[in-house]
């Protein structure tokens, strides 16, 4: 056997023995357990500092799954289904009742979906069953994007780390609700609200978003160490030079329309010019400012087109009030 397909069957016996192990997914490395174990999903809140009352996603193996795990399948969910999986899509459905409240946060119903990463589909497939995961990070931090993050962050907490590579991607999973009469997105993701809207067929309705420097309305979240401020593109290199006047350790996220221009600070990222690299690189970014001792991030955000919108909304929520954990 190589050394991978070892790794997948050692992997999933974790799985079966009820234990906890981080996986790659095409998004960021997810922290599983078998989602019919009730304890063992009870542990992921526990590792993780997550409150119960978050639910968390159900992986599963291929979309021929889904009737298996949810009460009934709307046509629209069945058409992004076919559309989107394996792929960076969690499609919200009515609860099956394979599926424990602990894993919905108590909810009726349940998130879903099939990753596109090789490692993950072998490991669903030798495994057999569903794997609920959430990012393999503690509570509100930066999301993992390579076993070593995870190893950084999580250590001995987990039972086994599967490596799989850097993940393509890079931000989470698109949420889309397909309860109600029309889906509407619930967090922006991987696939983007143009692919769903062209897929569907009509507009697909999007968490409100609010104005750059508005306080209270986004509790911190995928946060690094270093408090984080948005700032409109053309202010960046004169609000992050005045924060390292006053004697911050201030790390710049450079626009890629400013690459090459002198900036006074203490760390710069030149940021790439494609959504999908900037997406890819993100949490990558966030940390390596952190390692270098930033206390300080200006960033602004990006366009909303595309990954742009996925982008914004980690950004936002990065700059988010730390009040709430
Ligand atoms: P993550 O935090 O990346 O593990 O993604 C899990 C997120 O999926 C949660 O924070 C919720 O926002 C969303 N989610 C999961 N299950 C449900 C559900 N049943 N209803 C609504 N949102 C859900
Ligand atoms: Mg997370």
């Amino acid at each position: 056997m190589t050394a991978i397909a070892t790794d997948i069957e050692k992997a999933a016996g974790v799985l079966r023995a009820g234990g906890l192990l981080a996986l790659p997914t095409e998004t960021v490395y997810g922290l599983g357990a078998n989602a019919e174990d009730p304890d063992a999903v009870a542990r992921i809140f526990q590792v993780k500092g997550r409150p119960p009352s978050h639910p968390l996603i159900v992986h599963i193996g291929a979309a021929e799954q889904l009737d298996d795990w949810v009460e009934e399948v709307p046509q629209a969910a069945r058409l992004l289904a076919e559309h989107f999986w394996p792929g960076p899509l969690t499609l919200v459905l009515r609860r099956g009742h394979r599926v424990p409240l602990e894993a919905t946060g108590g909810l009726e119903t349940v998130a879903v979906r099939v990753p596109d990463h090789p490692v993950a589909l072998a490991l669903l497939s030798a495994f057999g069953g569903g794997v609920t995961a959430p990012s393999a990070n503690r509570f509100g931090s930066v999301s993992p994007t390579t076993a070593a993050h995870v190893r950084a962050e999580l250590g001995d907490a987990v039972d086994f780390v599967l490596d799989g590579g850097p993940c393509q991607v890079g931000v989470e999973s698109t949420i889309v609700d397909v309860t109600g009469d029309m889906p509407a997105i619930l967090r922006p993701g991987g696939v983007t609200r143009e692919d769903l809207e062209a897929a569907l067929g009509h507009p697909v309705a999007v968490p409100s978003t609010s104005g750059v420097r508005v306080p209270g309305q986004h509790p911190s979240h995928y946060a690094p160490r270093a408090r984080v401020v948005l700032v409109e593109p053309g202010k960046v290199v004169a609000e992050a030079e005045l924060a390292q006047d006053a004697g911050h350790q201030v790390g710049v996220f450079l626009p890629s329309s400013l690459v090459g221009a002198e900036v006074k600070a203490h760390a710069v990222v030149a940021l790439p010019g494609s959504l999908d690299a900037y997406a890819h690189g993100l949490y990558g970014f966030l940390r390596e400012l952190d390692e270098r001792g930033c206390d300080l991030i200006v960033a602004c955000l990006p366009a909303e087109e595309g990954l742009g919108l996925a982008i914004g909304n980690r950004l936002r929520r990065a700059a988010g009030p730390r009040t709430s954990g």
